[in-house]
């Protein structure tokens, strides 16, 4: 049947292990994109998806491939998968429609995080995985250790292992033809109604909703009626088609393969990622499993440090969010920031990608609070209340109970380093939850921990205390019962909203220190003295002051010349770039974040 010949597959990898660059090399074989046309990691689309070497956006392209050795034409469809935690969902969408998988590893570096939390995703999905190991071109690689890891996770039923290198294209061609001998192709009935996993979407002026699907049943063409399962909606198909690699519309989808759909759609949050597209006419239309609403994780606020600029960062939000169904924000006021927007994201990356392009896409500046969690609040009125920012955290007196979110992260680690990691992991209320040796050499350890404790520069000190051998990643656990107070700081007694954070009460303390400390480090000398406090429920229980300018600067112009009194004053006024005036103070951005890193 028309089935045989095709092939559906992702390339999983753990970040920088060559999975763009064996992407490419596959697309030239296919001859998908002529030569010239061809430029480094075709599918990295976006500017700043390149300078920070993760894409974002799954993407599918389909390619021929004629096969030398089977003496025949074979149809690849490619999905390339979002490469980090913060993606996690959509990872495990993009497998979903596929029936194999290319699994990545570095032969210099060997199994790392991602290459194990991608790979239990691919293993839960029960999908062919063909280990490959790369950059044997590399006098390092070492090729056998790689193996001996990989296998730790897969065990011995796997096809077996494929040496290449990415860069030269070495083993590559074998590498697909094994692709046409061990990955299954795909089982489906096309005489049965419409049934569609959509695996990601994108938002197009001309033709709205752009549906990124892989077709398990039926089939679909223009003009017939679908409807989303999850919400009922019904829209009618105005073009499918399948990328060439570019946009290119066809007759029909088939049961099987893959490609996009348009259907006046206007808005992506009203068919997500990993819901089912069935025939409208099914009586009985069945969902295809796995489908979840993805929920924000971490939220931070963003202001503009020109308050003439909040129309213009909404219409920016706005925007992005056409293309971006994970991001939510919604109008936010603050005492000392002024109007601007809590915002919603899947994660950290997500957040400064999203920061990120506020300011260079749209030209808006903002000054944004640090990252926190979602913390569940029960009062004494017996009110239930999600807290979305910390300055809306109530006060000692009202609470009953708190919660915080809880992840399971996954560390893989070189074990000369386990005993700092625990300690790391431990300082930051972790639970211990299992430790395995992947082989002498890598050691895989989980924890269970607070969110919000990975917001504080959790990553960094892993990295720091290992050397940089040490990778992580994480999946969210759950609500825990925890003991939690909100710190406000004063500056010159005026309560700085923005600057108000969350923590367990055991460490309250401590952490106020360290904050208001750090901020007087920060926050420049002005003409007149600044007393930095920090308060419970209206305690003070920690304060820093910073002396006044004034003299010192004025001594070194002995009095004289004036316009370089003048000069100074003004450069002093100037400080760093970008500040928000509180009161007569003026706070850099940086303090927003100073809560963020820890002592
Ligand atoms: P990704 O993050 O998994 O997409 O990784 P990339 O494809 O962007 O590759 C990361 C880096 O490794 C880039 O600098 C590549 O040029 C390099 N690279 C990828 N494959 C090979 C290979 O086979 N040999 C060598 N020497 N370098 C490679
Ligand atoms: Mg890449």
């Amino acid at each position: 049947s028309k089935l045989e010949v095709i092939r559906n597959f992702c390339i999983i990898a753990h970040i920088d292990h060559g999975k763009s660059t064996l992407a490419d090399r596959i697309l030239e074989i296919c001859e998908a994109v002529p030569k010239q046309k061809m430029r480094e990691q075709f599918m990295d689309q976006m500017d700043l998806e390149r300078e920070k070497g993760i894409t974002i956006k799954a993407k599918a392209i389909r390619l021929r491939y004629f096969s030398k050795r089977f003496q025949k034409e074979f149809i690849f469809n490619l999905i390339d998968t979002p490469g980090h935690v913060d993606f996690s969902y959509e990872v495990s969408r993009s497998l979903a429609a596929c029936e194999g998988a290319l699994l990545v590893v570095d032969a210099t570096q060997g199994v790392e995080a991602q290459t194990y939390a991608h790979a239990s995703l691919a293993i839960a999905q029960k999908l062919t995985i063909i280990p490959v190991i790369n950059k044997i071109d590399l006098p390092a690689s070492a090729p056998e250790r790689a193996k001996e890891e990989i296998e730790h996770i897969l065990g011995k039923e796997h096809p077996p292992f494929f040496l290449v290198s990415a860069k030269t294209g070495a083993g590559v061609e074998e590498l697909l033809d094994a692709i046409v001998q061990y990955i299954p192709p795909p089982q489906a009935k096309s005489d049965a109604h419409l049934r569609a996993l959509i695996f990601d979407s994108s938002y197009d002026s001309y033709r709205g909703v752009l549906l990124f699907v892989r077709i398990f049943d039926g089939s679909v063409k223009r003009g017939d009626r679908i409807r989303v399962f999850s919400t009922g909606a019904e829209f009618e198909v105005t073009e499918v088609g399948i990328f060439n690699p570019k946009m290119q519309p066809t007759e029909l989808l088939e049961a099987g393969s893959v490609g996009y759909l348009a259907c006046n759609m206007k808005n992506i949050r009203d068919a997500r990622v990993g819901d089912t597209l069935v025939s409208a006419s099914d009586p009985q239309p069945q969902p295809i499993p796995g489908y979840k609403k993805v929920k924000p994780m971490v939220f931070c606020n963003f202001y503009p440090v020109q308050s003439e600029d909040y129309q213009r960062l909404k219409d920016a939000l706005e925007k992005l969010q056409l293309n971006d169904a994970a991001l939510s924000f919604e109008p936010d006021f603050s005492e000392a920031l002024g109007f601007g927007f809590s915002c919603g994201f899947l994660g950290l990356l997500h957040m400064e990608i999203t920061q990120e392009r506020i300011e260079r896409e749209f030209g808006v500046e903002v000054v944004a609070t640090a990252p926190h969690v979602v913390y569940h609040v029960l009062t004494t009125r017996g009110d239930v209340v999600e807290v979305k920012s910390p300055k809306d955290f109530p006060s000692p007196t009202e609470i009953e109970e708190t919660e915080e979110p809880y992840v399971l992260i996954q560390i893989i680690t070189p074990p000369e380093y386990i005993g700092g990691i625990m300690e790391l992991c431990q300082a930051r209320r972790g639970i211990f939850k299992d430790m395995v040796y992947l082989d002498a050499e890598r050691v895989l350890i989980k924890y269970e921990m607070p969110l919000a404790e990975i917001l504080l520069d959790f990553y960094s000190r892993l990295k720091a205390l290992s050397r940089g051998f040490a990778s992580m990643d994480y999946e969210f656990a759950g609500y825990r019962p925890a003991n939690l107070v909100r710190v406000d700081i004063l500056v010159n007694r005026d309560r700085v909203d923005g600057l108000s954070f969350i923590c367990c009460k055991e460490q309250a303390y401590h952490r106020a220190r360290q904050v208001v400390s750090q901020l007087k480090e920060i926050i420049p000398r002005q003409l007149f003295a600044v007393a930095i406090q920090a308060s419970i429920g209206g305690k003070v229980i920690a304060r820093e002051d910073i002396p006044a300018l004034r003299k010192d600067v004025l001594q070194k112009c002995y009095g004289g010349d004036v316009t370089r009194k003048r000069k100074l004053l003004e450069k002093q006024k100037e400080g760093k770039k970008r500040m928000k005036a509180i009161g007569k103070v003026r706070i850099p951005q940086e303090a927003f974040l100073a809560v963020l890193k820890s002592g």
